[in-house]
Parts: C-alpha cells; structure tokens; sequence
C-alpha cells in the first residue's frame, strides 16, 4: 500500500480523505494557500506545504506546483478531491509522467465524459437511454431550429462544454429560438471558449437520480445504488438522500445497470457518478458523468457501509474492488445537508465571517462505514472542513459543513435531520440552517413529493415572511443581558458578589427600578427589521417583563450554566441558548434561532454624526459601477456603486437623503471587507 499521500484540495474534503488516510495507516501531505494557514485541514495532515497566494489559480489549481510538492515530500499518489484539479485530464498526465498515481480515473476517460455532446454520441452507442435530442456536430442555426421543432417545445439548449448550471437555456415557443440560441453560444463562448450547443427535451417537474459506479483495474465494475438531489436551487444541490424515494427494485437495476455500460464504455477506473434525470413516471435519461467522487458521496457509504475514499485508494494502488455486486445492500436511509455561509433571505448571499461560535449536533459518531465492529451506521455524521474560530473567507466555497444522518428508514432519518439541524448552532455569519430546516420539515420534502422545482414551487412556506420573535426569546436575551452586567459589575469591582456596592442589581430605595430594553431583528437577517420594546422591573428575586407595552408577567432565572439558560416567564418555563457577539445577542430556543440587536444606548452616544458616513463593503470584492457622483445629492435608497464579489453583485445604497461628499474608489478596483466606498453626509 501507498506509505504517503498528497491531498490535493482544502475544506471538508481534504479532512475526510486524510481521515480515511490515518485509519490505514498512510501519512498525508496537505497544500494550502496563504489564506488556509490556519486552516483545519493543515492541521489534521501530517505535513503541510504553502502553495502560494490565496486565489485558486495561483495556489490550489497550481498542478505544476503540487507534482513538485509530491516529489518533493516523497508521496506516492495524489487525492484531487473534488473540483479544482479533480477532472482536469491534463493534470491527471502530468501525474503519470512524474511517477505519481492520480487517484482518479484514467485520462482518456475524463476527456470522453469531458463533452457533453460527445459523451452522448457515446452513450448511444452503449445503449444508454439519452433525453431526445440533438447533438451532433452540426451547428447551423436554421438546422438545430429543424431540430428543436422535431423534438417539440419546450427545448433546453446546452453548451456541450458547460458545467456548474452554466449555459442552459429552456425555450418555450418556436419564435424564440433563434434569439435563445444566439445568447446561448454567446455565454458558451465567453464561460467555456467553445461555443458548440445541443438541444434536448426539456422535462417537466424532473427528478435528478445519480448512480455511484466504482470500477477496478481487473475487469470489475459495480454500482452503488442511488442517490437523490432532486433538491436544488439554481441546479444546485441542497439536500440529497439515498436510496431515493419510491425507487422499485427493477427500475434501481435498470438505471444501476445503464451507469455501469457507461462507465465501461470509457474504460472507467475508481469512483464515478452517472446523472440521470428522470420523469416522474419512472423513464430516465443519461445527463453526464461525474469522473470523480460527489460532495454528496456520504450518504451511498452510509446506506452501504462502506468507505468509497478507502476504495478508491485501494483501486489506485492496483487492488481488485472489495466487494462483489451481489454482496451490497441497502441498508436504512440517509439524508446529507449542505449547511452553507448564505443568507436564504436574501437570494442565498453568501455570507463571509468568523464562526465566532459553533455548536455541533450532540452524539456525534464521526465514524466512517458505522460504528466500529457493530455493523451499525453512525446517526449523525458531520463532514467539516472548519473549527470555531476559523473564517470563511471570499475565495472559496461558502460550505461550513455537510451533515448527514443515517436512520432506519426515511422516517427516523427526516426526524435526525430536525433534530440534529436544531442543535446547529453558529454564531458569526448568516447561514441556511434554519432555511434547511424548513425544508426538511415541510411537506414536500417529508411527504417525497420531488422534483429540482422543490424550493421554488414551495416559496410561501420555505421563506416565511419574517414572524415577530416570540416573548420567550426577548425574556431570554432580557435575562442574559442582566446577568452578564450583574458579572461585569462584579469583575470590575472585584468584590465578592455579598458587597452591595459591587453588584448590579438593580437596587433602588423606595421604588422598583424599571428599566427599558430595546431590541431589534438582526437587519442583516430580516428585512424589515422589527424593534421590540422591552420593559423590565427587578424585584427582589425576580423581575417583571412586559414586552411592546403589553401585560406584566413575572419573568425569574432558574438556572444558568454559561450561555445556557432555564427561566420561568408567567406559568411556563423556557430554555434556550444565548450567545453574545457584539451588539447581536443570538437566542436559540425551540429549535429556532432570533438574532437580536441589543440597542445599548451607552455604546453609541455621540456617534449619531458619522452614522451617514458609513457606507462600507458588506465583503471584500470588485467595485463594477459607480452610479453617483462627488457633490451629488441623494434619496435614500438611491443605488450609489455596485460591487461583485463571490460572482453577486451587491449594490451599496444611500441610507438617508443626502450628499456624496467623496468617492473612494474606481471602477476595476479592489476593496477590502469593511472598506469605506464612499463619504456621505445625511441631509439635516
Ligand atoms: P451542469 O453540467 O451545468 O451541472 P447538467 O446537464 O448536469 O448541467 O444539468 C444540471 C441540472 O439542470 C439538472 O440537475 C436538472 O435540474 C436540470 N436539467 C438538465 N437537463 C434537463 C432537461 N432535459 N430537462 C429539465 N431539466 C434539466
């Protein structure tokens, strides 16, 4: 076996893989970029090498750089995890002529799935059921308008070079295709340098049903079931499960059996994945081949107990497969879900940070292939390429986590999931935690009502409009505030809490002391932001709370432990969560998280004067417009520049009617998080 391996990657992937590594006993070498120095997968390897600047291009795309890397550090093999080198067929010679094993499939079969147009004619040829169509060579815009009338509206137009959702174009009616065809190739050229198009059917209320296939270098080839990711937003994954749903045994051998022509037809090697989409009647059509391992690759090892990062080493090194057609299983059900650094809210921005803190599922058994010797599937499965206190920075991929559950059967798992997405808690940036839990619990998903037009279909109930936080949470960030002052106020005078002058108790002679508390959503989170008006009298043990003017309760404390909290509000008792982080106090009660700004009229006496100056960069990025001018006078909510970073475009506004006093920055130039853009000064 190989005694060292290089992991070409970072984040999630490139721990589970030096994971799998340690556990057989390999030693592992992490590369990284000048923004990963820190980085948790540099800590779990075993050796660690700087590969340059923190874009990819100029460190984990550097193929060159890493083959050097290996040779240099002695390891035999290079793991390419998935995306950047993974399905990069030029990466995978260069490998081979320096001596060293790709853990991947073989060259030649990456450039034969490379093109989608190609990887048809293929297909076809191997008797694979392909989505009715064209996609041949021809390109003449009067002869693919034939073609698309043939194949009947609606019609997606494809780049046969895309990816990523990229270069897709649905049309509806004849009338429209040549102007559809024209911006298809346009943006085909521009994202892939090669502007060839097909045309396909397109499906309605499709389902996308992918089969892992594994081959071996003696002859071997197999599947792995099914998964399911009909759950996407823009074609991209949110939720993916296997097996699928109401998947009869006939059909799961027919499709397993169709991904495994396909696979030999280009003289596949390791672990590979065959896209189909499918009707909902039960037809299913080959949609491409993922020459790699899928982020979504957990689940298959979770219902089959095995471990596909094991296998795939053990292929590269030259063993057979280990296990037979015959002997695999399904075994229960599971669920994986993408937790991201997004805002749902807010289009899915994606949202850059520190995870100041980081709460994790209980009774998790980070166990690959099931709890040791028992045969049994860990439940809660967390696949993270990040601690609490680490960043998620601009340059890469906003994924904090995927975690997956196993249950008996898609039941158990759904209520895993639930449950284990109500203890996520994270602190420090917007996530989609609570959007997935929505999701998870909603109808559709439950009921296994899928199709990739889930999310949309469900808008009403998957984004609520922005409910009031309940008293329960107030009365929460309430308590929390006040024995925090009542701890301060005893640091500061360092006097045992017996000394009345060292406490912060609220003590008032001849009458209780009544104190407002003033709240609002998190303006980040909820648009538009709610203020809450809290007003808290203290007693001698406990206090009364009345939120908005409303009826007094009794509200006491009747058990903290740090953040965690238990208090009695009127008949009913509460626990929850309360974790400070600035100005932010973040409840987590019920299963819900409320983000609440604490308006603490201390922290911003005097500031009211620069308020209308701050107008910053909500995250580092490129400035692409400037739409007002020095001296100009604003409205509020006129758009001033518009930036991009993480391939959005944000537009930065005027908070209040005003002037431009100054503008900062150019088109083209480059601005760091937080960076003023430009001076403004708000009308009197
Ligand atoms: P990419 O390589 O850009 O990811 P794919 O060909 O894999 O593109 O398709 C991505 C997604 O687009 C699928 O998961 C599915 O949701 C949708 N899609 C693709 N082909 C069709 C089709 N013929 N009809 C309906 N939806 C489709």
């Amino acid at each position: 076996m190989f005694t060292k391996i290089l992991i070409a990657n970072r984040g999630e992937i490139a721990c589970r893989v030096a994971a799998t590594a340690r556990r057989m006993g390999i030693k592992t070498v992490a590369v990284y970029s000048e923004a990963d120095a820190n980085a948790k997968h540099v800590a779990v390897c075993d050796e660690a090498v700087l590969l340059g600047p923190a874009p990819a291009k100029e460190s984990y795309l550097r193929g060159d750089k890493i083959i050097e890397v290996a040779l240099a550090t002695g390891a035999q093999a290079i793991h390419p995890g998935y995306g950047f080198l993974s399905e990069n067929a030029e990466f995978a010679d260069a490998c081979a002529a320096a001596g060293l094993v790709f853990i991947g499939p073989p060259a030649s079969a990456m450039r034969a799935m490379g093109s989608k147009s190609a990887a048809k004619s293929l297909m076809e040829q191997a008797n694979v059921p392909l989505v009715p169509g064209y996609h041949g060579d021809e390109q003449d815009a009067d002869f693919l308008q034939t073609q698309a009338d043939r194949i009947g509206y609606p019609v997606l137009l494809k780049a046969s070079a895309g990816g990523g959702g990229k270069g897709m174009r649905v049309i509806e009616h004849a009338a429209d295709f040549k102007a559809a065809l024209a911006s298809c190739k346009r943006e085909a050229i521009s994202s892939f340098g090669d502007d060839k198009v097909l045309a396909e059917k397109y499906l309605l209320r499709p389902r996308h049903i992918e089969i892992q296939v594994f081959a071996d270098t003696h002859g071997n080839c197999i599947y792995l079931f099914e998964r399911d990711c009909s759950v996407q937003r823009r074609h991209q994954k949110v939720l993916e499960e296997a097996p699928a749903p109401n998947m009869p045994p006939e059909r799961r051998a027919a499709m397993g059996e169709a991904a495994v022509a396909a696979a030999k037809a280009v003289g596949y090697v390791g672990a590979g994945t065959v896209e189909f989409i499918a009707n909902q009647d039960g037809s299913f059509y080959f949609m491409e081949m993922n020459t790699r391992l899928q982020v979504e690759h957990p689940v298959t090892e979770m219902i089959t107990g095995t471990d596909l990062v094991e296998w795939q080493i053990r292929v590269a090194f030259g063993e057979a497969l280990p296990r037979k057609q015959q002997e695999l299983a399904i075994h229960g059900h599971a669920i994986e879900a993408r937790i991201y650094a997004e805002n749902p809210e807010k289009g899915f921005l994606p949202s850059i940070g520190t995870l100041r803190h980081m709460d994790t599922p209980a009774a998790v058994t980070f166990e690959l292939g099931g709890a040791p010797g028992t045969g049994v599937p860990a439940a809660v499965r967390i696949d993270s390429g990040v601690r609490e206190g680490d960043a998620i920075s601009p340059f890469y991929d906003p994924m904090i986590a995927k975690l997956i559950v196993w249950g008996a059967d898609r039941k158990q798992a759904l209520a895993r999931m639930a449950q284990a997405l109500a203890q996520y808690k994270i602190v420090g940036l917007a996530t989609n935690i609570a959007f997935l839990k929505r999701l998870v619990e909603g109808d559709a998903f439950a009921g296994a009502d899928l199709d990739t037009g889930l999310i949309e279909r469900n808008q009403d109930s998957l984004f609520p409009a922005a409910h009031s936080a309940p008293s329960a949470a107030l009365a929460l960030a309430a308590v929390a505030l006040i024995e925090a002052e009542k701890d301060a106020a005893a640091a500061q005078s360092g006097a045992n809490r017996a000394d009345p002058w060292g406490q912060a108790l609220g003590w008032r002679m001849n009458f209780p002391y009544a104190r407002a508390l003033s709240f609002s959503d998190d303006y980040a989170a909820a648009l538009p932001a709610k203020a809450y008006g809290v007003a808290v009298t203290y007693r001698a043990t406990d206090w009364l709370f009345a939120r908005d003017g409303g009826e007094p309760q009794v509200l006491s404390l009747m058990q903290q432990d740090g953040s965690d909290l238990s208090i009695k509000l009127g008949d009913t008792a509460v626990h929850g969560t309360v974790r400070r982080d600035g100005e932010l106090l973040h409840v987590f009660t019920g299963g819900h998280h409320y983000p609440l700004h604490y308006n603490d009229p201390m922290a911003h006496a005097g500031e009211s004067e620069a308020e209308g100056g701050r107008l910053t960069a909500p995250m580092p990025g490129k400035v692409v417009a400037v739409l007002a001018a020095k001296g100009q006078d604003v409205k509020k909510g006129e758009a001033l520049v518009i930036m991009e970073a993480m391939k959005m475009e944000h537009t930065i506004a005027a908070p209040h009617d005003g002037l431009v006093e100054e503008i900062l920055y150019n088109v083209g130039d480059q601005v760091a998080d937080g960076a003023p853009l430009l001076a403004f000064k708000a009308a009197a």
